[in-house]
């Protein structure tokens, strides 16, 4: 932000924790909400800051409240602009169009993929084109345009998608005030190219004249937070070897993005085995199957070789647990919900939350 003048903010859907948030806006420069609700905790906790909304469809009778606590709402579509568009600028907000530049840069996890065929997500130039051939005013409703296609990614598919973004909406960027470029920047990350997002940035602001706003959850807490679970039981070797093990912990409940995207996430004193082709890597020893207390057969969070033998009552510690996990769980099977700690410093942690079986109650 000091070098290009960019914004950079906060994507909530991935970290929510509030109780960060006076940490986090001390740099950022405010909030990016999916929906009302998202929209409200940005506005309560982040006070003074800017905030920012997009969803694929708005409620009708959410915009009373969405006009009264955001600065930017971004739409999906000419139809959601045409419907909304005058009433919220004439209550001061300004008006993005999420665009599809139908630019696929990664292949592992298509539905992380907004550009996959027949995404729902942004419009594409042929439709805006006819939706402008329509109504030449349409454009007139916007002050700038958002694409979000990036998932865990560096800037050189940034690059790639600027140049779709340009080659195909470029008629229109004259027009804009701002454009957005989403999330899934790994800003954060050991090998991330600063140097070339810093040039996208640039680029577009002396081209185009345009403010750029890049707005990633996951980089913002990247490699923090840990989920600290306990052995129940650890079960006799299978045919393979392999021991399970229950602890207290769920993937469903707890990280569901370990079976959704799937993904097997770090644990301290151990190493990830992939399931298939596994007994070439490791000796066989210590090898284990870690896996949730619910009724589901694949609540399994990962085949692990440990540095030692394992015991029941032990400590197990996930690493990089703030990020999807906090704003995803769930109750299912009655499940009881980890109380949250901040940690401040090195070694004094303070309870944030706890939860108890009211939490499960209310939601059924
Ligand atoms: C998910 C999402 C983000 C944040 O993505 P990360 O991968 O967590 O950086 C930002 N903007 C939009 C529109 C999103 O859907």
């Amino acid at each position: 932000m000091d070098d290009t003048g960019c914004r950079i903010l906060l994507a909530q859907k991935c970290f929510s924790c509030y109780g960060l948030y006076p940490l986090i806006s001390k740099y950022l420069a405010g909030t990016a909400a999916s929906g009302l609700y998202e929209a409200r905790l940005g506005h309560e906790e982040m006070p003074g800051k800017e905030n920012h909304i997009f969803s694929p469809a708005f409620r009708e009778d959410d915009m009373a409240e969405i006009c009264s606590i955001c600065d930017h709402i971004v739409f999906n579509s000419p139809q959601q602009l045409e419907r909304f568009g005058r009433k919220v600028r004439e209550s001061g907000l300004q008006t993005g169009l999420r665009i599809n530049p139908e630019c696929s840069t990664q292949h592992g996890h298509p539905i992380y993929d907004p550009c996959a065929p027949g995404s729902r997500l942004g419009v594409r130039l042929s439709v805006l084109e006819e939706c402008v051939s329509r109504n030449p005013s349409l454009l007139s409703l916007v002050d700038g345009l958002h694409f979000h296609t990036l998932c865990e990614q560096n800037s050189d598919d940034l690059e790639t998608t600027l140049e779709a973004v340009i080659n195909r909406f470029g008629k229109y960027l004259g027009q804009m005030k701002w454009i957005n470029f989403g999330g899934g920047h790994h800003i954060t990350r050991d090998d991330y190219d600063i140097d070339l997002l810093e040039r996208c940035i640039v680029r577009m602001r002396n081209e185009f004249s345009l403010q750029v706003y890049i707005e990633p959850g996951e980089a913002v807490a990247l490699n923090a937070g840990e989920l600290h679970s306990i052995i129940l039981e650890i079960q006799p070797a299978d045919e393979q070897g392999v021991r399970n093990v229950i602890i207290d912990t769920s993937a469903a409940c707890h990280m569901p993005d370990v079976i959704e995207m799937p993904y097997t996430p770090p644990l301290q004193h151990a190493r990830a085995l992939s399931s298939d082709g596994w007994k070439n890597s490791a000796n066989g020893k210590n090898v284990y199957r870690i896996g949730g207390p619910t009724c589901l057969s694949g609540d399994v969070i990962g085949l692990y070789q440990f540095d030692h033998e394992l015991e029941e009552n032990e400590e197990l510690v996930f690493e990089d647990m703030a990020i999807y996990s906090m704003v995803k769980t769930n109750t299912f099977n009655g499940m009881p919900l980890p109380d949250i700690y901040i940690r401040r410093t090195p070694d004094i942690c303070t309870l944030w939350k706890h939860f108890g079986y009211g939490d499960f109650k209310c939601r059924v």
